[in-house]
Formats: C-alpha cells, sequence, structure tokens
C-alpha cells in the first residue's frame, strides 16, 4: 500500500511536469505572436504549430492522464519547432540581430527550467535545437554567452536532481523503517487477527501468569472442526473464514471468561479451563460441542457425521505445570475422537489403551 502511493506520487509528478510544460509552450508561444519582438508581415508557422499541439496535447492528456507520453521525446519535438522558429523569424530580419536570438533562447530556457527542474534529460532535448540556431547564427561572436546560458540552468537541475534523490532514499528508508516497525508489532501481537482469539504467543503468556497462581485441578480441551478441509474445497476459503469465525465465537461463548481459548492451529483451538474436575471439564466439552452444532453452518460434505459444521474435542488434566504433556494427551483423544467417528468428545483417562 505503501509502495503503491510512492508510485502515485511519481506518476503525479510526472503528470504536473508534463502539463506545466505544454501550457508553458502554448502560452509563451501565443505571446510571442500576439507580441512580436519585431513586426513582420509574415507568422511564424512553429509559433502556431506549438500553440496547437501543445493545447491538443493538454486536452487529450487532461482526459486520459493515465496514459503515459515520453517526456524525452515531446521536449525534443517542441525544442525543433522552437528551433525553426528562431531560424525563421532571424532570417527574415533585416540586420543580424543577437538580442532577439538571446530573449527568444532566454524564453525557450526558462520553459524548460520551470517544467523540468527535476529532468535535465528533457531539458538537455528541449533546449540544444535552439542553442545551436543560434550557434549557427552567432557562435563566432557570442558562442561561449550562449552555451553559458544553457549551462547555467543545467547546473542548477543538476543540483537540484542530486537533493531530490537524497530526500527520496531518505523517505524511502523511513518507509522501510516504518513496515518494518510494523512487522515487529504483528509479531508481538498475542492475539490472532481473524478470530480475535488469543494465539500460541498469547497462550503461553496467560500461562506465565496463571499456572504458577494454583495448584487446583486444570483441564485442557484440543478442538478442531470436522472434515474442514472438505469445507474449505466445497465452500471456498472465504466461506472457510467465515465459519472458523462463527465456530471461535460460539467457543468463546461456552465458556467461563476466566477459561483461556485460543486458536491452535489452522482448525484447531485449545480451551483451558481453570480450576475445574473432569465432570465439569467433560460438561464443558460437550457443551461446546453442542454449541457449535446447534450454529447450524451448513457442510453437505462432513461424511457421514452430520449436515453441518460439527468439532471433535479431546480431553486431558493438566498435571503439574507440563502443559505440552496435557495438551499432546489430549491430542491423542482427539485423534480417538476422530476415529471414532467424530462431532464427539473423549476423555483421555478414558482412552481404551490406558
Ligand atoms: P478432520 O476431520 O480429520 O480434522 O479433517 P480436516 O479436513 O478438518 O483436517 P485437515 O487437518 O486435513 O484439514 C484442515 C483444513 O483446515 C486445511 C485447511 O484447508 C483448513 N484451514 C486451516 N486454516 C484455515 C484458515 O485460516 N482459513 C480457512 N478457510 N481454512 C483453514
Ligand atoms: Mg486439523
Ligand atoms: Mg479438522
Amino acid at each position: 500500500m505503501t509502495a503503491q502511493s510512492w508510485r502515485t506520487l511519481r506518476t503525479k509528478k510526472y503528470q504536473f511536469s508534463l502539463r506545466l510544460f505544454l501550457f508553458l509552450n502554448a502560452a509563451s508561444a501565443l505571446f510571442v505572436l500576439a507580441f512580436p519582438l519585431y513586426e513582420t508581415s509574415t507568422l511564424s508557422v512553429p509559433a502556431i504549430l506549438i500553440i496547437i499541439t501543445g493545447s491538443l496535447l493538454l486536452v487529450w492528456h487532461g482526459k486520459y492522464s493515465d496514459k503515459r507520453i515520453s517526456l524525452p521525446f515531446v521536449s525534443l519535438i517542441f525544442g525543433i519547432l522552437w528551433a525553426f522558429h528562431i531560424t525563421m523569424k532571424y532570417k527574415i530580419l533585416e540586420h543580424s540581430d543577437f538580442s532577439f536570438l538571446i530573449i527568444s533562447l532566454l524564453s525557450v530556457l526558462f520553459i524548460g527550467s520551470i517544467a523540468f527542474a527535476n529532468n535535465i534529460i528533457a531539458f538537455t532535448l528541449h533546449s540544444l535545437p535552439s542553442v545551436f540556431a543560434c550557434l549557427w547564427f552567432n557562435g563566432d561572436q557570442h558562442g561561449l554567452r550562449i552555451l553559458y546560458l544553457m549551462a547555467l540552468p543545467m547546473a542548477g537541475i543538476a543540483i537540484q536532481h542530486v537533493i531530490q534523490k537524497r530526500y527520496d532514499r531518505f523517505a524511502q528508508q523511513l518507509m522501510y523503517k516504518l513496515l518494518e516497525e510494523r512487522e515487529t508489532l504483528n509479531g508481538l501481537s498475542m492475539l490472532d487477527p481473524l478470530t480475535g482469539l488469543y494465539n500460541r504467543r498469547g497462550l503461553q503468556n496467560k500461562l506465565d501468569t496463571l499456572l504458577v497462581l494454583d495448584n487446583r485441578e486444570h483441564y485442557v480441551l484440543l478442538l478442531d472442526i470436522d472434515h474442514f478441509k472438505a469445507y474449505n474445497d466445497h465452500y471456498g476459503h472465504m466461506m472457510g473464514d467465515q465459519a472458523l469465525i462463527r465456530v471461535s465465537a460460539a467457543i468463546r461463548d461456552a465458556v467461563r471468561s476466566r477459561d483461556v481459548v485460543t486458536r491452535f492451529g489452522g482448525e484447531e483451538f485449545m480451551v483451558l479451563l481453570t480450576a475445574v474436575d473432569q465432570q465439569q471439564a467433560r460438561a464443558t466439552a460437550e457443551q461446546i460441542r453442542q454449541k457449535v452444532y446447534d450454529l447450524d453452518i451448513p457442510h453437505m460434505f462432513n461424511q457421514s457425521t452430520a449436515t453441518n459444521v460439527t468439532i471433535s474435542i479431546g480431553i486431558a488434566p493438566l498435571v503439574g505445570q507440563g502443559i505440552d504433556g496435557a495438551i499432546s494427551r489430549a491430542d491423542k483423544a482427539l485423534y480417538e475422537a476422530k476415529n471414532q467417528g467424530r462431532n464427539n468428545t473423549l476423555v483421555f483417562d478414558e482412552l481404551p489403551h490406558t
């Protein structure tokens, strides 16, 4: 998103430069026609061409601003037209007049340096034809002066370019830094963005403060949505996400506020029931299962289980401080619950092999 606004800014700069250039050309040509330096009976065809093409391009670009025209190309064309204008006028004058050359050249240089304050190539291409024309007519006398007049704005543009580059680099570094910070903050987040439940980091944080509290009995529930891959495959990932959100809310609603609900993996959840006995743990698990079932989210591909979204739950006691052991036992119970047909709950202690 930030990179995009960066690009938009650059496009805006280009558009502004082009429009300013076209406008200044058309306006200057109009001025030259309206107030010619020396009254001559002939109209300058190149100046008329500059007005017409300048205005047409301006209107066209106003309509299709997303279309790009090459700035160097346009500047070269207009530069050549100005050179033609100077040549033509100069030839009509009865006496060789250096001030006419200088005034004409200055106006061309002004247009270029105003419109292309950042684009030395476009500036050069726009100025060179007129500079050549002036050198051609008066190079032996004032060649150095003519070259100096062009070199001066070029130096200005070059300096401006260097400064701009520095600013750009600084802004870009700032942008990267910001993105990096955002990454870090995201990484530090305790909550799962989709469901708003704790993520694993949040769980760990919660456990650190919770488990030292007391040595009463706690229970771990591992919950997994049944045939959720099939759900995604048939209803699409977006619908899958919506189902996940609703299931998460149902789980959260079914437990007490002091119980910790975590999104453990993709479609797996973990609930830590604090200070409960096995009876209560089993009852809560059953309530969760029922609540999810009652959401009645259609799932025609929940093979032979139901026609709506269901979950299976494995239950295991949290013995001592070993949360990992409890989770792995709950996982075994969950696995068995899946084997036994899904949409059910199973306590680890009641597994056949224990
Ligand atoms: P089982 O009943 O054995 O649990 O079958 P299953 O299809 O649910 O199990 P499996 O682990 O093979 O598939 C889990 C699927 O959950 C895979 C993936 O498409 C989906 N899933 C995981 N995370 C997300 C998520 O964030 N959004 C969505 N829409 N789908 C997810
Ligand atoms: Mg799974
Ligand atoms: Mg599953």
